[in-house]
């Protein structure tokens, strides 16, 4: 059984969410440059309140802060509780090529803004004063749909938690939160112990996890763009599509400053993009089956299953778990392509991509 921080960091089951600093500021973090993640550095003494919330414990693994709603959800054991699944994109073709999938994290995010549910979005954004792939990317709140447009795109970059209550202005900000299944899982966790946290955090976006990437998979991806040390990267596109080609065919581009930018060959030539090979991931994610954002009122991913996946400008699956969210789902901007109830599709997108390692995780974790 492993119950506190001290195992977890000392055995590398830690991924650097940056949780337990939220609840302990004593607790300070370092990028370990071989890791390529930001990890805690702990003394030997007991961290009770952060060994609470790390949702890497035996006991917060299992974590379900659906449970309670469970007569009105249908339940899978692949996807955790869930209300309806669907398959969809937006409508707008320019707004679409700007996201990652089909835009529906980004389209959400902005109705979510547009209606005064929300003041703002913590999720991973550009760092703008930094041009180094050590801190390109951070956890910022975007307050406008300006700011929200700006963070279009997935980020395979690790993000940290640890300074999210600094960021939050007042007691009346009202947030939607973007993270991967286990960082949601820890927010959800950190509001249960932090009343004022929880007022603020009102939404939980998950965006499907096949696994993380360290920052060292960002410096692979700079060396096979040809950026040089003194080149300043402004940000990276991670998926830029190739447009003769599918929705799994897309190359990595850094840009730089001065407008200028470099690009990777298409990716599926490059060694570590196989996801299969789990290059540059942390040791934690080869244990963790909770893929489907088990947590989120709305887990969000690709859909990279026929006819879906032909399409390079992408298309987005959509795990949904609480009403309120259904209701923002406007079909005169989306195509709502496929909405069901049991979870044919999501066993599909097992079966034929290799990027899903749910299926197998669940059976050798004996879940
Ligand atoms: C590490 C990682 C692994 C993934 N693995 C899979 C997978 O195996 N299968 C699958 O179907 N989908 C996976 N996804 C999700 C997928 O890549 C898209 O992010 C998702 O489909 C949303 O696309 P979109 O067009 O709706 O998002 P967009 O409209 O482009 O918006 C993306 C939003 O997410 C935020 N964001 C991006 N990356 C991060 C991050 N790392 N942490 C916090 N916020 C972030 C952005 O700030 C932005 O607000 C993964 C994403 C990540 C980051
Ligand atoms: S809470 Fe997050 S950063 Fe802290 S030990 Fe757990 S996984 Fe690591
Ligand atoms: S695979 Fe699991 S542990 Fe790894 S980053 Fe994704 S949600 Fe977290």
């Amino acid at each position: 059984m492993i119950n506190d921080i001290q195992t977890i960091v000392k055995n590398d089951y830690c991924v650097g969410c940056g949780a337990c600093g939220v609840i302990d500021n004593e607790i300070k973090f370092e990028l370990n440059q071989s890791k390529g993640l930001r990890l805690p550095k702990l003394d030997n003494k007991e961290y009770l309140k952060a060994n609470s919330i790390c949702p890497f414990t035996n006991k917060n693994q299992g974590f379900s802060y659906f449970k309670k709603y469970k007569q009105s959800l249908e339940f899978d054991p692949l996807t955790g509780f869930y209300k309806e699944i669907i398959i969809s994109s937006i409508k707008d073709s320019k707004q679409r090529a700007a996201s990652t999938s089909g835009g529906l994290t980004s389209y959400i995010l902005k109705k979510l803004i547009k209606k005064n549910l929300i003041t703002g979005v913590l999720h991973l954004a550009q760092n703008k004063s930094s041009s180094n792939l050590d801190d390109l990317f951070e956890y910022k709140i975007s307050r406008s749909i300006k700011e929200i447009d700006e963070a279009r795109g997935t980020k395979y970059y690790p993000g940290n938690l640890k300074d999210i209550k600094k960021l939050i202005n007042s007691d009346k900000e009202k947030l939607a939160i973007v993270g991967l299944p286990c960082f949601i899982r820890s927010i959800r966790l950190l509001c249960e112990k932090d009343e004022k946290l929880k007022n603020n955090i009102r939404y939980a976006i998950s965006l499907v996890c096949g696994h993380m990437k360290s920052i060292n998979y960002s410096k692979y991806l700079a060396y096979h763009a040809k950026v040089k040390p003194q080149d300043l990267v402004q940000d990276i596109d991670y998926r830029e599509p190739i447009e003769e080609g599918s929705a799994h065919e897309y190359r990595a581009r850094f840009k730089l400053d001065d407008n200028k930018s470099l690009e990777t060959i298409p990716i599926k030539n490059i060694y570590a993009e196989n996801w299969s090979y789990g290059a540059c991931m942390p040791k934690a994610c080869s244990f963790c089956d909770d893929v489907a954002g088990e947590n989120a009122d709305i887990t969000i991913g690709d859909a990279w299953i026929p006819p879906f996946d032909s399409d390079s400008r992408g298309t987005n699956i959509a795990i949904i778990r609480n009403n309120e969210i259904t209701k923002l789902l406007d079909s005169q901007e989306l195509n709502i392509i496929k909405s069901c109830k049991i979870s044919f599709v999501v066993f599909l997108a097992i079966i034929v991509s290799p990027k899903f390692y749910w299926h197998g995780r669940k059976r050798l974790l004996n879940y």
